[in-house]
């Protein structure tokens, strides 16, 4: 059946927080070419899978399954994501842009022989595809026109906000059996070591984040702290980590975390270019920084041009003020 397939990606059956992005990127997708979406489980169909396709109405979807997939591995699910796109004869395939989801269609688009095109922002088709994509880490729009009627897509993570449909609606489940070729599995996921349980630093509503202005690993204690009120993550830059006042894997940007907080407390950041990518998503910015000149304070919505160590303190004074009056009236 032609349509829209769209990978549903989780880890163990845990689905990830892209999915409902990669939902509404497909409906939005469907809706322009008068297709249906299909999701796609690679795996057992969870209750939680279910409900997140019944949540966006979405009618059908699949279940790839095969013995071989007890768990992730990027040649077995693209092999399948491949086997699924002939079988089916899908018009396009997509996935949210994570680095699985494009490992996912990279793998499978080669196997397929369908050209891929990643980490897009809009896709059009009128007789050709013209589509826009990210390059170098968002710091570059392409538009990108393909003379072909299938395709593989990737949506960049976090250009879409997941829209679930007011009123869900039954979706219906195909399993699909498959007989993968057992070579496939010479790179499968088996270990697994848990950085931060909860809340991440791409998922939180609130970072609070330190540049080379926090001036040192105790620096940060005052971050700690206003992120602990505001129920927050701590992340940095990579002045921090190379410093090494704070782990990688609070580091954010291109080669670090890219996040989508509602609020973005930037501290001591001049906001490069690398730096700025992966903080681009975020609905608010609050810059602190001495230069009223750096890059941060230029992007951001709100700035105090200060001392972050005076600031930072000064904010969370006078939330624990406020918090005191609010519980003693
Ligand atoms: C290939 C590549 C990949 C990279 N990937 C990343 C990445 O993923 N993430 C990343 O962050 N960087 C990355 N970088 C590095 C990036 O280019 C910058 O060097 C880095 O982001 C600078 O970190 P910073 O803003 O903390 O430091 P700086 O640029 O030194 O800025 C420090 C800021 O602190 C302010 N400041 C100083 N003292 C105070 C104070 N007391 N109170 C308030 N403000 C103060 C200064 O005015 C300044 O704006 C990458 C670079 C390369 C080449």
């Amino acid at each position: 059946m032609a349509g829209v397939y769209v990978v549903v990606e989780h880890d163990q059956g845990q689905l990830a927080p892209s999915a409902g992005e990669a939902l509404t990127a497909a409906r939005r997708l469907s809706d322009h070419l008068n297709e249906p979406v299909i999701a796609v489980v690679i795996g057992e169909a969870t209750t939680e899978f279910v409900s997140l396709c019944e949540e966006h109405g979405i009618p059908k979807a699949v279940s790839v399954l095969d013995p071989q997939i007890v768990d992730y591995g990027p040649e077995l699910w693209g092999q399948a994501m491949a086997e699924l796109f002939s079988l089916t004869e899908a018009r396009v395939v997509m996935a949210t842009g994570t680095d699985r989801g494009n490992e996912i269609l990279a793998q499978a688009s080669a196997r397929a022989q369908i050209p891929f095109v990643a980490n897009c922002i809009n896709a059009e088709f009128s007789g050709a595809w013209e589509l826009t994509r990210m390059q170098w880490g968002g710091s570059l729009l392409e538009d990108v026109t393909l003379d072909t009627s299938s395709l593989f897509i990737s949506y960049a993570h976090h250009s879409v906000e997941a829209e679930p449909l007011a009123a869900a609606s039954a979706t219906q489940i195909e399993s699909i059996e498959m007989n993968l070729d057992p070579v496939l599995c010479r790179s499968l996921v088996q270990d697994r070591v848990t950085l931060s349980e909860g809340t991440t630093l791409s998922t939180a509503a609130v970072v609070v984040s330190g540049g080379r202005g926090v001036g040192s690993a105790e620096g940060f204690a005052s971050l700690e702290a206003l992120a602990g009120l505001l129920s927050g993550k701590v992340g940095c830059s990579r002045a921090v980590t190379n410093n090494g006042w704070r782990s990688h894997a609070d580091q954010v940007g291109q080669t670090g975390t890219r996040i989508a907080p509602d609020i973005y407390i930037a501290c001591g950041i001049s906001g490069a270019i690398q730096h700025w990518v992966g903080a681009m998503a975020s609905k608010n910015i609050l810059a602190i920084n001495t230069d009223p000149e750096a890059n941060m304070v230029t992007k951001a919505g709100y700035a105090v041009i200060a001392d972050l160590h005076e600031v930072v303190p000064a904010i969370i004074a006078e939330i624990e003020r406020r918090r005191g009056n609010s519980t003693s009236t």
